[in-house]
């Protein structure tokens, strides 16, 4: 058994392949919004598992849903039903106001099954020459890590040498909606796929209309307009999508997203609380059809246990008015960044929505400042990582209350100002 960090630290280093940089805090037990490290220091979580634990940490309602299942049945595959899927996916559609849910198990995996969807669409319902469907996506996106996924980013680093890539993208800037009229313009596209909120580019928030005015484009267009809320999504942006369309959960937002409404809606993350791999893609029937037995599947997608801990999530996100929360304590967390910021130049700005936020270091995106800064928080017990080298991104649990908050915006303060 591990005992000190260092050990632990070693033992990564010399046996995983070094496809993360993490900062050097080794962790062994989480609860609500804190995380505790091997040698027993407490830090406040300010990246939530890239916001898959909105929830907060080992949430006892939906690890007790876990346990309940994993004694009883944990995986038939889809070659047989289980008693637990037909349950979650009326309890998932109705959430979100979808006819049909399609379960697979990580983001990526359900970005590829979208992709695949449009496509299958764009050929056999919008009458598309076979082998010619484009989507559409934007610049410094992020949807994950598989070879088509990867295909398309705009990122040097995660594309270089994993070609040949399939081609069929179309790349425009993001929170441009001329770009976007140009490429709707051009022949054979299916879908435009987006992030409402560009999280891992470093959250670039749109215009507050860019996402309305996409979505009636593309429908003019007759385009599936595909919206990528894996890390936006489950009441991280302060209303439970960020593009709130027919969802019928005023109880849970209260209708605060964008109105726009996707013809599909990828989830992923937080759908699980963190606590187990759950992903889904939701789209009304006359797209969803198109996916025949033999089509597309996973061995895990839509197990009893995912189900079971996905409803439980998700009844705790009402439950505990965790969108409300997010939209309130977000507020807050800026006004009181925007304080900071006046009284030094090593921060540029804050922006974001919700609980969903980022602070530009003034520094170059290939300076060290924002992982020294993070290095410097997590000695000072807060836990924040830096994407793409000069932004800051802090996305705590919502379930934190207004008094840890301030706590926190005191540490991040005063490790700041002290810099
Ligand atoms: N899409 C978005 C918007 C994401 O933020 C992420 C993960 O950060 C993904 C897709 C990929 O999800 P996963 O890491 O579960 O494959």
């Amino acid at each position: 058994t591990i005992t000190t960090s260092q050990e632990a630290i070693e033992l990564e280093n010399k046996y995983g392949a070094h496809n993360y940089h993490p900062l050097p805090v080794v962790l062994t037990k989480g609860e609500g919004v804190y995380l505790w490290d091997v040698e027993g220091k407490r830090y406040y979580d300010f990246l939530s598992a890239y916001s898959a634990v909105n929830q907060g940490h080992c949430h006892p309602r939906i690890v007790n849903a876990m346990i309940q299942q994993a004694q009883r049945l944990t995986l038939t595959s889809r070659a047989f039903y289980n008693d637990k899927l037909g349950p979650y996916e009326k309890f998932v559609t109705e959430y979100f106001g979808f006819d049909m849910v399609l379960p697979m198990n990580t983001g990526a995996e359900a970005v590829e099954t979208a992709i695949k969807i449009c496509r299958k669409w764009g050929y056999e319902k919008k009458g598309i020459a076979e082998g010619k469907a484009n989507i559409i996506v934007c610049e410094q996106n992020f949807h994950g890590r598989t070879t088509t996924i990867v295909s398309f980013s705009s990122d040097e680093g995660a594309r270089k040498n994993f070609g040949p890539f399939p081609g069929g993208f179309i790349r425009i800037p993001y929170n441009d909606i001329e770009a976007l009229k140009e490429a709707l313009a051009m022949d054979n596209v299916a879908g435009f796929l987006v992030e409402p909120i560009q999280g891992e580019a470093g959250v670039y928030v749109p215009a507050e209309d860019y996402l309305q005015k996409a979505a009636a484009l593309c429908k003019e267009k007759n385009v599936l307009f595909i919206a990528d809320e894996i890390q936006t999504g489950i009441a991280r942006t302060g209303s439970l999508l960020a593009v709130c369309g027919n969802c019928t959960c005023e109880k849970a937002c209260e209708k605060q997203g964008t109105y726009a409404q996707p013809d599909m809606l990828i989830l992923g993350k937080a759908i699980s609380g963190g606590v187990y791999p759950v992903s889904a893609v939701l789209a009304n029937k006359e797209i969803m059809e198109v996916i025949t037995p033999g089509t597309h599947g996973s061995t895990f997608g839509g197990n009893p246990i995912a189900g079971e801990v996905a409803v439980s999530a998700l009844q705790v996100v009402n439950d505990e008015r965790l969108a409300q929360n997010a939209r309130k304590l977000g507020k807050l967390f800026r006004e009181r960044m925007n304080k900071m910021i006046a009284k030094t130049d090593l921060v540029k700005l804050v922006r974001g929505k919700g609980l969903l936020n980022a602070i530009v270091i003034n520094d170059s995106s290939e300076g060290s400042t924002a992982w020294d800064i993070c290095l410097q928080l997590a000695e000072n017990g807060l836990l924040a990582k830096p994407t793409h080298g000069n932004i800051i991104r802090f996305a705590p649990p919502l379930v934190m209350t207004e008094e840890q908050l301030h706590d926190c915006c005191d540490i991040i303060e005063k490790t700041i100002l002290n810099f």
